[in-house]
């Protein structure tokens, strides 16, 4: 260790190999002391919690000390652009100076990967409407020239097209397929396989431990995982685990709709009314359960309310499937539709019949891609938190897992024993980089139009360009509204366009505001000259009935308990991450405006308060002024 501890110093010093073969390379201690504490947990096999502040440089920190050991490393992130980046960027760059012979591969779900054996199958007659055929068009002509079959390559593709091209581990043939040895997916599974360092997702991670065991080999042959991140992945394990289905169909029937008014005619009256009916019937599906905040009502109530709302839409795509048979012959588009709708009429009406004849409680929760449905596990099946997966080392990295200096609240959403944690402070002085500031607010979070009152009260302080992340969709809808009476433009609307794509839009701009919800609370980057005001809407509290957190947390305490031991460090954690998109760099200043009074007047003020670092607050919207125009 003390070999490595030194050629870490060697690496990181001043006047070392760094300095010399990357470009904006400064020495950091913050980043060698988190290299260090990554080094000895790789090399004595520890399982480790490390928390790094923004700016300490944390990708370079863990690469440095992997491509050094001698130990067979997986590396996850949370999304697949991240993982993209460290496995083109980062990772590749950096070993051609320190390992030159280490093998890395990158690793993606099925999904991501083109099945050369069901494109064979495809025919472009498959496809109706015109946008979609020449799309697979284009996916034919990639085919011959793709050499790792990745569908990243293509950007993204209509579902119709992409699920026509891809296959699940189920409907895989496996060796027995004639394209086997063709196979992008299992291509890139033989690489991951010998690699040194290998690059996944939190996804793939997650599917390979409940679903897949083509990918729980790969994950299995390492020696130690890296998760960045990592405060995603209780929740994306607990989702896996709890998942039943979604509405996300909802947006293949109205787009086809839509083609089809646009195709055979706006002024098809009976086309039109369909759609109408169909938008609404979407509209109403992402009303059902909003946001962060569930219900509190109880399982009997939500199951109801489930099976309701399946029986909608049951009758809605039955009365479709009636009216357009006669029409059938019309289009090709008009024929699938229909099959298409009558199938998940029948689909919906099992899902209906199961819920009310089962015993298993079921909510919903809105997320990006619509309103998903969740079944709890019954209360006797104890189901394994991340780190009892299996035996592998855990190395556990991000910004933010401790609250007020304790790992507890992340360490008991991973595991039931102790893990140790450490803390790496970062480098940014928020005292002189954020100004809070705290709106007269007269309506409390759960009035009325207590969104408008907000934006009413602080419009006049919102610099060019703002991000506002709010706790539910019904929030950011408002809020929206507000803004356009307003003539405010350059608004970046959640749902609009993928997150990703609105993400780049907006860092490309001088001015204009951001509007998110649950995802876009945390590992959003805004690139660029970053944001220079940060409003956060209402504490991100779930609510107290929330199934998902109380399953997951394997207690049956009273309410005040599961409030004090997880829905309240749960905001916070949640209240530090999205804090956290404010500032980026050493030399960023932002505005911080907090709408939520309960942040000042509740009982629990003080350990939210502690959640985030120390800055000054002001009531005064000249003091606000004065700040911002400082940073101009
Ligand atoms: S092995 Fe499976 S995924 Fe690969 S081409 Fe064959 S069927 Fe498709």
């Amino acid at each position: 260790m003390q070999n490595m501890t030194r050629q870490l110093e060697s690496y990181f010093s001043s006047e070392g190999e760094l300095a010399h073969t990357l470009t904006n390379f400064q020495f950091r201690q913050p980043q060698q002391d988190f290299a260090t504490h990554i080094a000895e947990a790789l090399n004595a096999g520890d399982t480790l919690m490390v928390e790094a502040e923004t700016g300490v440089g944390k990708t370079l920190g863990y690469l440095l000390p992997i491509l050094l050991s001698n130990k067979k490393v997986l590396i996850s992130s949370f999304t697949k652009a991240l993982q993209d980046q460290i496995y083109h960027d980062d990772v590749n760059r950096l070993r051609h100076w320190v390992a030159p012979d280490k093998r890395v591969a990158v690793l993606k779900g099925r999904a991501n990967y083109l099945c050369p054996e069901k494109l064979k199958r495809t025919q472009s007659d498959a496809f109706a409407a015109p946008n979609e055929v020449s799309e697979f068009a284009q996916v034919q002509a990639w085919s011959y020239r793709t050499k790792t079959g990745d569908l990243n390559e293509l950007g993204t593709l209509r579902t119709r097209v992409r699920s026509s091209i891809t296959l699940s581990a189920e409907e895989c043939l496996g060796r027995a397929c004639e394209s086997f040895n063709q196979c992008p997916f299992y291509r890139a599974r033989e690489r991951a396989l010998s690699s040194d360092v290998l690059v996944v997702n939190h996804q793939l991670l997650v599917a390979s431990y409940l679903f897949d065991s083509d990918l729980r080999a790969v994950v299995e042959s390492r020696d130690v995982q890296l998760l960045d991140e990592a405060e995603h992945l209780p929740e994306l394990l607990q989702n896996a685990q709890f998942r039943l289905f979604d509405f996300i169909w909802l947006k293949d029937i109205v787009r086809d709709l839509a083609t089809l008014v646009s195709e055979i005619g706006s002024e098809d009256p009976l086309l039109k009314r369909l759609l109408q009916q169909a938008r609404q019937h979407e509209q109403g599906v992402a009303r059902s359960f909003d946001g962060v905040f569930v219900s509190n009502a109880t399982s009997f109530e939500l199951n109801s309310k489930m099976v309701d709302l399946l029986d909608r839409s049951e009758a809605m795509l039955s009365e479709f499937a009636r009216t357009l048979n006669p029409r059938r012959q019309q289009s090709r588009l008009m024929s699938q539709l229909l099959k298409a709708c009558a199938e998940r009429a029948a689909q919906l009406q099992i899902l209906a019949g199961d819920i009310e004849n089962g015993d298993q409680a079921v909510w919903g929760q809105q997320e990006f891609d619509g309103l998903v449905v969740y079944g709890a596990p019954s209360a006797d099946k104890e189901l394994p938190r991340f780190v009892e997966l299996d035996a592998t080392p855990k190395i556990f990295v991000s910004a933010t897992l401790s609250l007020g200096g304790s790992f507890d609240f992340f360490c008991r959403r991973i595991s039931r024993q102790e893990i140790r944690g450490v803390s790496i402070a970062g480098s940014f002085n928020y005292r002189s980089q954020v100004l809070g500031y705290r709106p007269q607010m007269v309506l409390s979070p759960e009035e009325d139009h207590y969104t408008t009152a907000l934006l009413r009260q602080v419009f006049n302080v919102l610099p060019k360009k703002t991000l506002m992340l709010f706790t539910s969709h019904r929030a950011l809808a408002e809020a929206h509204r507000y803004l356009v009476d307003k003539k405010r433009t350059s608004l970046y609307l959640q749902g609009d366009a993928s997150a990703q794509d609105l993400i780049k839009a907006f860092s490309r701009e001088d001015a204009g505001i951001l509007m998110g919800t649950r995802g876009f609370w945390q590992g959003i980057d805004i690139k660029g000259s970053g944001v220079q005001c940060l409003l956060i809407d209402k504490l991100p509290f779930r609510s107290l009935d929330d199934r998902l957190l109380v399953a997951g947390s394997g207690e049956s305490a009273p309410g005040d308990q599961i409030f004090a031991e997880f829905l309240l460090p749960d905001c916070a954690l949640r209240l530090r991450q999205g804090f956290g998109r404010l500032i980026r760099s050493e030399d960023a200043q932002g505005l911080f405006i907090m709408g939520d009074q309960r942040f000042w007047d509740s009982s629990y003020a003080g350990f939210l308060q502690q959640a985030l670092p120390e800055f000054s607050w002001t009531t005064d919207k000249e003091a606000a002024d004065k700040f911002l125009r400082a940073d101009a």
